[in-house]
């Protein structure tokens, strides 16, 4: 079984780094890529533990980056080299910058009278915390009573305290990565939300005209058909497929690793094979 998206402690996830090793052999996945948000760091930890476990673990990441107006993801995989350190000082800007933006985030929560500080939310999320942890926090006062409401009562774009970070252009994020020896690949495609699979279509081929390579084709929230439309489109575009469950651990309870939601994932060794080539 492969699972080439997934998330440690490192982010956003909940399983340390040998944690998901362990989970991810148990449920059965020989290859694996950890693509954290914004750091190699779970990465870095689990790769002695994989090689030891037999576990063929790929490096990968996965950057918050904005094209008109719009917070577009996108993975990085680095089947060979080690990633250039141009990039890995570059990931430290992008932390700095979230850090920047959780102090603000905190301020305006506290505005709308949410009792909350950087110490609890650094306790949490240490050095990568997000607004999942700011979520968790939330819920675990009282200010809500899950994830999902946190975000569209305070966190998310219309939410009460949302707080703007600064993005980097998708443009951007493309080059530095082929520049250190990365495989820029289009995440989750779906929640793109285009409208029609004409204007989606159109969108993916100006990624590939900024460099793009890859398509996430399989991922828990794509059902049969978008499966389908990503297929023939990264076909047609001559771009490389990958798939993906994108486990958070507890955070997304319903996302299982190799599998996805209820099975909805499977990807095959090929696209790891061809990645590598
Ligand atoms: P951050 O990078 O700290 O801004 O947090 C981004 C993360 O928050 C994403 O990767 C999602 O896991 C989560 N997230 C963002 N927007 C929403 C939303 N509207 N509803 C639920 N989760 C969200
Ligand atoms: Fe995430
Ligand atoms: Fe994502
Ligand atoms: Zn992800």
């Amino acid at each position: 079984m492969v699972d080439l998206h997934s998330h440690t402690d490192a982010s956003d996830g909940s399983d340390t780094p040998s944690e998901l090793i362990d989970n991810a052999l148990r449920a059965g996945v020989t290859a694996l890529s950890i693509t954290d948000h914004d750091t190699f760091a779970g990465y870095n930890a689990a790769k002695p533990y994989a090689d030891e476990k037999g576990l063929d673990l790929l490096c990968g990441i996965e950057l918050s980056t904005k094209y008109q107006g719009q917070t577009v993801h996108l993975l990085g995989y680095f089947p060979g080299a080690a990633p250039a350190e141009a990039f890995t000082t570059w990931l430290v800007v992008l932390q700095e910058r979230r850090r920047e933006r959780n102090f603000r985030l905190v301020e305006n929560l506290r505005k709308v009278n949410v009792k909350i500080t950087m110490e609890e939310v650094e306790a949490l999320g240490k050095t990568m915390a997000g607004r999942p942890h700011f979520a968790k926090i939330l819920m675990k006062k009282g200010y809500v009573k899950t994830m999902q409401e946190a975000f569209d009562k305070y966190l998310a774009e219309h939410g009460r305290a949302f707080t703007e970070r600064e993005e980097v252009p998708l443009e951007e994020g493309i080059k530095r990565m082929r520049e250190a020896g990365g495989i820029p690949v289009i995440a989750h495609p779906v929640r793109l939300g285009r409208r029609t699979a004409a204007e989606e279509a159109e969108w993916i081929e100006t990624a590939k005209e900024m460099g793009m390579l890859g398509l996430e084709v399989r991922h828990s929230d794509h059902d049969a058909a978008a499966v389908a439309r990503y297929t023939a489109l990264a076909t047609r575009l001559g771009l490389l497929t990958t798939g993906g469950s994108d486990y958070h651990g507890t955070y997304k309870p319903d996302i299982k690793l190799g599998t996805g939601k209820f099975g909805n994932v499977s990807v095959p060794m090929e696209w790891v094979d061809r990645l590598r080539a």
